[in-house]
């Protein structure tokens, strides 16, 4: 087992308001930043509220990037904005489609680093799997994006413009004048792609706050889902300034378990984590939390598992239901799937004592866009076999 500190806060964001080729990028400041920038810049403090309404309207709600099509504001005040300021979202390098509809974006940040963002397409909903950081410093050792050594918080703008990227592909942006789209093809948004959302959690929030403005893409914050490895202290300010649902990444019924494949419980232990999870749906007003557990092969699938882990949840009285993960493989991975079998006994169990327990279905499996699994071809900078298997304690 490692004996290294696994937890680690120490990785910069670029700063949101640093010009890049002389510009301003305007998208991923709240109202009132974006209120700052113009000011700033010449517009006038009595206008300004209106501006911001506008500018604001013109960017999340129509997908317009354009100054100059920002028809309700005069020529000369597009032009002025349009010297100053820009409206940046991130560049999508490859597009995958998968088999089954799921789409797989790879997309460049500044800095040359690379994300990836799925959308996964479902009957009665479409889900976009956003990233918050590059890699990961956490260290899970199931997880291929813990594998990554290179990180940097992604700004709230980086965070914000995949969901912009998507709309853009997906082409929905609604247009002016016409009736708006009923059935929404990117309905939700879960953060679990690469990174630990509250590792970055002012740019996460800022970045949410927008997604569920209803005056720009004005998603339900019922919509959103943010799942984290448990960073406990972060948990309350989630429910207080976010209030979106939560989804936890449990994985483990001992802290001896979870402590290897959740490093982070060597900080917070499961008890002082549930604690945090009982507190969560009254302070955010909002309905269960979703406990991730991936099953892995002789790891964490007995029986005694499945009902230490409905006892840790009774005993809390956290409302939940129970998302049980096929762990995906990934090339140097230290562990194998729990079978077809396992994971049905081990599901009957938990739905018997009156939990949801559903089995997450694996999507764009055959272009590596499975949870866990994403991680940028191009990454260099990762760890050896070696290094893997002696963090899960396997050498
Ligand atoms: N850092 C956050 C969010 C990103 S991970 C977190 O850990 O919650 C999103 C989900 O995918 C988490 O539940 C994570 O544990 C799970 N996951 C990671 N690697 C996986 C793998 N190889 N197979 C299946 N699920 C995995
Ligand atoms: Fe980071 Fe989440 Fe992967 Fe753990 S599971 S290494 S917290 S992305």
């Amino acid at each position: 087992m490692s004996t290294s500190a696994p937890i680690t806060q120490d990785v910069m964001t670029i700063p949101r308001k640093l010009p890049e080729g002389g510009k301003i990028n305007l998208v991923g400041l709240t109202r009132d930043q974006l209120r700052e920038v113009l000011i700033e810049n010449g517009t006038k403090e009595k206008q300004a509220k209106m501006r911001v309404g506008q500018i604001w309207q013109w960017i999340y709600q129509w997908g317009v990037r354009d100054f100059h099509e920002m028809t309700n504001l005069s020529k000369a005040y597009r032009a002025e904005l349009d010297e100053k300021f820009e409206v940046a979202i991130p560049e999508v390098v490859t597009r995958q489609v998968s088999e089954d509809g799921t789409r797989k974006y790879l997309v460049r940040i500044a800095g040359g680093h690379e994300v990836e963002v799925v959308y996964i397409p479902e009957e009665d909903r479409g889900t976009l799997c956003i990233s918050s950081q590059v890699g990961c410093t956490l260290t899970c050792t199931f997880c291929h994006t813990g594998t990554q050594k290179l990180v940097r918080n992604l700004t709230a703008a980086e965070i914000i413009g995949q969901v912009m990227v998507a709309r853009d592909d997906l082409n929905e942006w609604p247009i002016p004048g016409e009736p708006k789209n009923e059935t929404r093809l990117l309905s939700n948004i879960v953060l679990m792609g690469m990174g630990e959302p509250l590792y970055n959690f002012d740019n996460v929030r800022d970045a949410m706050k927008i997604a569920m403005d209803p005056e720009g893409i004005s998603l339900s914050r019922r919509r959103i889902t943010l799942s984290t490895s448990g960073v406990v202290p972060e948990i309350a300010r989630t429910a207080e300034e976010i209030g979106c649902l939560l989804a936890i990444s449990f994985h483990a019924t001992t802290d001896d378990v979870r402590d290897v494949l959740v490093p982070i419980n060597k900080r917070w232990k499961i008890d002082e984590l549930l604690q945090a999870l009982s507190d969560y749906p009254k302070v955010s007003n909002s309905e269960r939390i979703t406990f991730e557990y991936v099953m892995l092969d002789g790891v964490n699938d007995t029986d005694e598992d499945a009902h230490r882990l409905i006892d840790h949840i009774k005993r809390y009285n956290i409302p939940a239901k129970i998302n049980l993960i096929p762990f995906n493989e990934w090339p140097g991975a230290p562990y194998k799937r729990s079978s077809n079998n396992r994971i049905r006994a081990f599901a009957n169990i938990i739905y018997q004592a009156g939990y949801a327990s559903p089995i997450r279905k694996t999507r764009g499996e055959d272009i590596m866009a499975a949870c866990g699994q994403l991680k940028s071809a191009t990454e260099r900078a990762r760890k050896s076999r070696k290094q893997i298997e002696a963090e899960a304690g396997l050498s």
